[in-house]
């Protein structure tokens, strides 16, 4: 099934403001949430249409290339199967969304607990650590090739004094309101009507424990911020606004919580020489004008050093020729792109007396000699001036 515009599936104008943007999503996250249609398949794939729909037109890069390029300018976007609830970043949202709050634990029961404040993941606990994001700049050659990239990153890692417990004595005693589990049921009125949600436990914060004795370097938290080099591995051929997750590499997790992940968005450098097209390479190579007239071998860059081309006798100024495989991988392939080398015709501006000499030599012969590589401009010309 083609995939339908976002403008649509919310139903708003594409002229729309963020504001008429978050209204229309939000008359549907209501149309569609779980106690009006029963967990019903065809409710949640709306839902999760819409919520597509809304990461999209909420972000502003993310908006731009859509309205640039359609659907085919977020690929990549949200990884190899499209959008999952793993890239929607509104769920923490959801209080400013809905003006109401326990909307985080209806949608948590809708999508299998993929869904709940900034946290993620099916083995989802309260005390997960936070992800973190940065962003990577690379240049080319990198990308042509693949890095190991080394980055300092502060994160909050494991208090070295109470190993991550919290606790001064390593002591810690199970919450007497939710008996460990770290969540509640509760009763509250909303936007829906009267209903249950379950909560995180707000005497424990949703840890299941309470430590009486706390630790006095972390206060508790079983965790400190801390300076971390963390190798990425990039592989080869990955295209700006992709983004690598390395799990467990996050935060840790309060009171020896699992660990969040590092998103790593990879940002493009600018090159010197070449101009990037998906995995083709366009560069511009300027040659002489007896070179173009009497044809030569330049020696043209690539990434990976110079290669020898044969430039034929009368190439005409921006002419193309093509390298084959000499552009950049394709991520998981072994396919490569091609590189696409423009020549351009320098016309000299600074001249000596025997070149000029001899150029006005050469300019007897342009009156004799069809000089004039286009017979078809001419014709236009004239027809033009008719
Ligand atoms: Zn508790
Ligand atoms: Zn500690």
């Amino acid at each position: 099934m083609a995939k339908r515009d976002y403008y649509e599936v919310l139903g708003v104008d594409k002229n729309a403001s963020a504001a008429e943007i978050k209204k229309a999503y939000r008359k549907l996250a209501m149309k569609y949430h779980p106690d009006k249609t029963k967990n019903d398949k065809s409710s949640e794939e709306k839902f999760k249409e819409a919520s597509e729909a809304y990461e999209v037109l909420s972000d502003p890069a993310k908006k731009q290339k859509y309205d640039q390029f359609g659907h085919a300018g977020l690929e990549g976007s949200f990884g190899g199967n499209g959008f999952s609830w793993d890239n929607f970043t509104h769920a923490s949202d959801f209080s400013d969304l809905f003006g109401g709050d326990g909307l985080g634990s209806i949608f948590e029961h809708l999508f299998g607990g993929g869904f709940s404040s900034g946290r993620r993941g099916r083995n989802r606990q309260n005390n997960r650590g936070e992800d973190l994001q940065i962003s990577l700049s690379l240049t080319l050659e990198e990308i042509s090739k693949g890095v190991e990239k080394k980055i300092k990153i502060k994160v909050e890692d494991s208090c070295k004094t109470c190993n991550g417990s919290g606790s001064e004595d390593g002591k810690a005693e199970t919450c007497s309101q939710c008996h460990g589990s770290g969540r509640v049921r509760q009763t509250s009125r909303s936007l829906f009507g009267q209903m249950q949600t379950v909560v995180e436990c707000p005497s424990c914060n949703g840890n299941g424990k309470i430590i009486k004795n706390k630790c006095s370097k972390c206060h508790g938290e079983g965790r400190i911020k801390a300076m971390k080099t963390v190798s990425i591995s990039i592989p080869a051929g990955v295209e700006e606004g992709q983004y690598i997750r390395l799990r467990g590499k996050g935060n840790v997790g309060r009171q020896n919580g699992p660990q969040g992940d590092i998103l790593v968005h990879i940002k493009e450098k600018e090159h010197k020489i070449f101009e990037r097209k998906n995995a083709d390479l366009i560069c511009e190579f300027p040659i002489s004008f007896s070179q173009a007239a009497l044809g030569s071998e330049i020696k043209v860059p690539t990434l990976s050093g110079k290669v020898k081309m044969k430039i034929p006798a009368g190439t005409q100024s921006g002419k193309v020729f093509r390298l084959r495989s000499q552009g950049l991988p394709h991520v998981n392939s072994t396919y490569r792109g091609d590189l696409y080398t423009k020549i351009r015709v320098i016309t000299p501006t600074k001249i000596n007396s025997d070149e000029k000499k001899l150029l006005q030599e050469l300019a007897k012969f342009d009156s004799e000699k069809k000089l004039h590589p286009d017979k078809s401009f001419f014709s236009k010309l004239k027809e033009f001036f008719v």
